[in-house]
């Protein structure tokens, strides 16, 4: 045998065998198995996988391609050491962002397609895994209230995606044809709240538009647009002739859990158009990349409450549904599987109530001349990619056929209720206050004052008076010490693993205003663990007082 045929040979042992050989099969199966053996082998009480130590990224500037084939064992290992120090998201110590851990079934709905390795780009390449998709977005499309039949939507690559898919088919409706001719002369403005996700900022950066016609609207104190502004700022667009692409509303602040008030937004959408007799319809988008898994509790019976939660989850959950239910008056929303959906990364899909409006993103047939040449479920005709892994839609299915609405509810429900519980310590301890007592989710953003200074006052102060400016500052000082004394002690193993944000909102005389962040998304999360929390905070203002 020639020398490339005796590595060739090695190397069909590393592919999954095209005809089953139960014995290869087998090892198959083994090798993942060593593999999660070794991973769960690096598991502890605490909530990192391996040891806690540095990671070190200078070292990778040395690395090469090795000149010698490998094994599927030793690579295996390799992988696994990548994962030495790693959060483990599913532990209730961790409460770090809204990141879930995913489920079983998510995870599957993963591993297939990473095995048969199906192109949803168009049925062609895909064949029954692309009913996947028609099938979850049809799953989703209901539960959040659209028409089924009427609605239309595609997986992309992140909340980031769906809301370049938004703002081009706004852009689209507000400037026709330019998708082939390009925008001329000002080009429109993209509308949304002060505490909007960046990516808004980055769809708009990236679409040509430029960040600049951002048209950012004041949140009120419980992080909502105040569209009080929002209507004169629109009513001032038109006026000038400025043309709006995108006015977003989003449905699930990533901090806060603030939501827009869609229903209001979509009232003073429709009365511009027809007071300003416009020749388009401003789209208008929902980021509810957060809150769309709420949506299983628009037809939860909130009084009979048949899974009995606590009445302060029932309440926190009739302010979440009162807002989310309205998900249905948005032209196009945006949702992550792989967010409070319990998928794993990556499965996000954006939804147009009409899934007509896709179309108008459409790529002429004579620039694919390859594709589409078979079947009838072509999204490779107007999504932004064109290869998409089977594994977004896959594991979405696979987690919502898994938990069904119950379990969502049960799931979100418990969240709320640890996420109360840790409001109510947090509200009764003399030296934190709650930052978002408003938002009622699975978020809980607090301050940590220095002994002596008056909580009752001080917060709100803080946020209005631009004398106490030095002040803010001093206590976004103290609040970073706490988190990186907390932090310090969450990479020990010891402690919960808490984030941080540096800017939660602006004062109203713009200064940042920080805040220590608890994220509750594990479903293992306890009475116990919330506890830790006060804990860990206990610990850190005494090593601060103790001069740390
Ligand atoms: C996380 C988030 C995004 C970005 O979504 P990715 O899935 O991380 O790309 C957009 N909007 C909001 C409100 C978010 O919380």
């Amino acid at each position: 045998m020639s020398d490339y045929r005796v590595h060739l040979q090695t190397l069909r042992r590393a592919f999954p065998q095209p005809v089953s050989d139960q014995e290869h099969d087998a090892w198959f199966v083994f090798s993942m198995l060593r593999a999660l053996d070794q991973l769960d082998a690096m598991k502890s009480e605490r909530p990192i996988l391996g040891e806690p130590a540095a990671t070190d990224f200078r070292s990778a500037a040395d690395r090469r391609v090795p000149e010698e084939t490998g094994t599927v064992e030793s690579t295996a290992r390799q992988l696994v050491d990548y994962f030495s120090g790693m959060f483990i998201w599913g532990h209730p110590r961790t409460q770090v962002n809204v990141i879930p851990p995913p489920c079983i079934p998510g995870i599957l709905g993963t591993l297939l397609p990473a095995i048969y390795n199906p192109n949803i780009c168009s049925e062609e390449g895909s064949r029954g895994v692309s009913l996947a998709e028609a099938d979850v977005i049809a799953m989703t499309a209901e539960l959040m209230g659209y028409d089924p039949q009427r609605a239309g939507g595609v997986f992309t690559f992140g909340g980031t995606g769906t809301l370049l898919y938004a703002i081009r088919t706004g852009i689209e409706k507000a400037c026709p044809g330019s998708l082939r001719s390009g925008l001329a002369g000002d080009p429109p403005v993209v509308v949304c709240s002060d505490d909007a996700h960046y990516a808004c900022d980055t769809a708009v950066a990236w679409l040509g538009l430029g960040s600049d016609n951002i048209v950012s609207i004041p949140t009120a104190a419980n992080n909502e647009m105040r569209s009080c502004l929002l209507e004169s700022e629109l009513n001032r667009l038109a006026a000038e002739g400025r043309r709006v692409a995108c006015i977003v509303a989003t449905m699930g602040t990533t901090d806060a859990f603030g939501i827009d008030p869609l229903e209001q937004i979509r009232e003073i959408r429709d009365e511009l158009v027809s007071r300003h007799c416009l020749d388009y319809v401003p789209h208008l988008h929902a980021d509810a990349v957060i809150g769309w898994a709420w949506s299983a509790f628009r037809d939860y019976d909130l009084q009979a409450n048949s899974l009995r939660f606590p009445d302060r989850t029932r309440r926190a959950l009739a302010w979440a549904v009162r807002h989310i239910g309205q998900l249905r008056l948005a032209d196009s929303v945006g949702v992550d599987y792989h967010k409070t959906g319990f998928a794993p990364y990556v499965s996000s899909a954006v939804f147009f109530r009409d899934a007509a409006d896709l179309q108008l993103l459409a790529r002429s047939p004579s620039t694919t001349p390859y594709l589409f040449q078979s079947g009838e479920y072509h999204p490779g005709r107007f999504t932004l990619e064109t290869s998409r892994s089977g594994s977004g839609p896959l594991a979405a299915f696979a987690s919502l056929s898994l938990l069904g609405k119950t379990g969502l509810r049960t799931l979100l429900g418990h969240l709320v209720t640890m996420a109360e519980l840790l409001r109510d310590r947090l509200q009764s301890h003399p030296c934190v206050t709650v930052m978002n007592p408003e938002n009622y989710g699975p978020v809980t953003l607090f301050r940590v004052y220095p002994p002596g200074v008056d909580t009752f006052e001080i917060p709100q102060r803080e946020l209005t008076d631009a004398a106490m400016a030095d002040q803010l500052r001093q206590h976004n000082d103290y609040n970073r010490r706490i988190f990186e004394l907390i932090h310090e002690e969450a990479l020990r193993g010891e402690g919960v693993v808490l984030s941080m944000t540096d800017r939660w909102r602006e004062s109203d005389y713009g200064v940042p205003v920080s805040a220590l962040k608890s994220y509750i998304m594990s479903p293992f999360s306890e009475e116990q663990y919330v506890q830790a929390v006060l804990e860990s905070i206990e610990r850190a203002r005494k090593r601060i007082a103790g001069g740390d």
